[in-house]
């Protein structure tokens, strides 16, 4: 399977995709055509790491990534993302059990994995490739822990002091080993910037290898396709009908991942995204001009996007055509005071204590009209476990939340981060030698 990028250009292979993230000329890879898979193609495929290895292997074919497959799928889909009812015609797809408790486990997994067979053979001796990242919360502790202690990779995490959750903050910073974790004076945009401007200059670039783990690498995005593969053929197993999905959306790597799914032919129906305040991609839904804008801080911070990078991937699926965009997904923007007292109403209802995310997926199944719930069996995507966001939570139930034991473990172990300027030297000095003393 051959790899471009949004923007044209000449295809590459899937371990470029992965290995570069983005595409030179700033757009984003996708497969220069989407495999064709039906219902029977998964005969057989029980576990969620056959389901996996079966869906993922067309978008691997000929690649060095295809022999190894399932056991990357094996190792890295290792925890348990089940399907939880809630009532008639509604379920949960549980994407929080892995070892940060929210969806970024699967990719981050996925991509370390596979990274990692990509680099064996090639690199003794070289120094090792350094993964860097600027995080809002939830990306830097899904990636930390999915590369701490692989031989020959080693990553730089940048998060904004002060403005990830203490849970998050400790994510980020209890590794130790082949993780560095740097506060920024700053926001995450500065962190973003910075990242930037390290991939941008050549000589540092190429002196530390630096590769990139964001949520737009096909590495992130590809297996997160499997989840959505494994609950619409699950459920049409059983009864024949296909599945509708309402996903808590920021970027849109989990939701466009979706969308894959039903082109390559599983047997999922309606595609709701739902939103905080950043009220981008409905926006574009509704006058079919895309306009984004500075990012707005909400309850459900990890959906805090204004400008959602992901939407130039559906765009692109759909020749930029708005109205058939609006074929593809409907949105729903879901305010603070609506996240608060859905979080409250759910638990009310069936005792779910769910994460400020989650809580836009209810409030967006909620307010469909009554014939779409009816007539459809929907799954909302829960993205993170409510624990990580106690702090907003606790409050609004009355009640303390215990944490996964995974988690809890991590909020065991001590945390250590350094603080850092804004600006490219004072990386550049860390970068230098990995300790800062160098
Ligand atoms: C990252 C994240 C999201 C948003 O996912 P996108 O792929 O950016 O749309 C939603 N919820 C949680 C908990 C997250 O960490």
């Amino acid at each position: 399977m051959e790899y471009r990028s949004t923007r044209g250009g000449p295809p590459v292979t899937v371990e470029q995709a992965i290995m570069s993230g983005t595409a030179a000329d700033g757009g984003l890879y996708v497969p220069s055509a989407l495999p064709a898979l039906s219902v029977a193609d998964f005969a057989g495929c029980e576990s969620f790491a056959e389901v996996a290895a079966r869906f993922l292997q067309p978008f691997l074919a000929a690649s060095s990534l295809e022999g190894p497959l399932a056991a990357i799928c094996r190792e890295a889909l290792d925890f348990p993302i089940p399907v939880r009812p809630v009532e008639s015609g509604l379920a949960v797809l549980e994407l929080f059990h892995g070892p940060t408790a929210a969806f970024k486990d699967v990719g981050a997994r996925f991509l370390a994995a596979a990274m990692s067979r990509i680099l064996q053979g090639g690199r003794h001796g070289r120094p090792p490739v350094t993964i860097l990242v600027a995080t809002s919360g939830d990306t830097g502790g899904a990636v930390a822990a999915a590369f701490h202690g692989r031989p020959g990779l080693r990553v730089v995490v940048l998060f904004p002091e002060g403005r990830v959750s203490p849970r998050q903050q400790h994510q980020l910073t209890c590794w130790g080993g082949n993780v560095t974790s740097l506060a920024v004076r700053g926001e995450f945009d500065d962190c973003q910037r910075l990242v930037k401007a390290a991939f941008a200059n050549a000589a540092l670039a190429r002196s530390h290898s630096l590769c990139s783990a964001n949520s737009i690498n096909v590495g992130r995005l590809l297996p997160q396709a499997a989840y959505y593969a494994r609950t619409s053929l699950d459920h049409f197993r059983q009864t024949g009908q296909r599945t509708s999905f309402v996903i808590p959306t920021g970027n849109l790597g989990n939701a466009f991942a979706c969308v894959w799914a039903r082109h390559v032919g599983l047997p999922i129906d309606r595609i709701v995204l739902a939103t905080n305040a950043n009220t981008t991609v409905e926006d574009y839904l509704a006058t079919g001009q895309w306009l984004p804008r500075p990012t707005v801080a909400t309850l459900a911070s990890a959906m805090d996007v204004g400008n959602p990078s992901n939407m130039e991937r559906l765009r692109s699926l759909c020749g930029d055509d708005a109205a058939r965009v609006r074929e593809e997904v409907s949105a729903v923007a879901v305010s603070d005071d609506e996240i608060r007292a859905t979080i409250q109403d759910e638990y009310r209802r069936s005792g779910s204590v769910i994460c400020p995310h989650t809580a836009t997926g209810f409030f967006a199944y909620r307010r469909l009209p009554a014939a779409e719930r009816a007539h459809r069996h929907w799954v909302v995507v829960a993205t993170a476990h409510a624990a990580k966001f106690d702090t907003i939570v606790e409050p609004l139930l009355g009640t303390t939340i215990e944490p996964p034991a995974e988690l809890a473990r991590l909020l065991r172990l001590p945390a250590r981060f350094e603080t850092i300027q804004p600006g490219l030297e004072e990386l550049a000095a860390w970068l230098g030698d990995g300790t800062g003393h160098g």
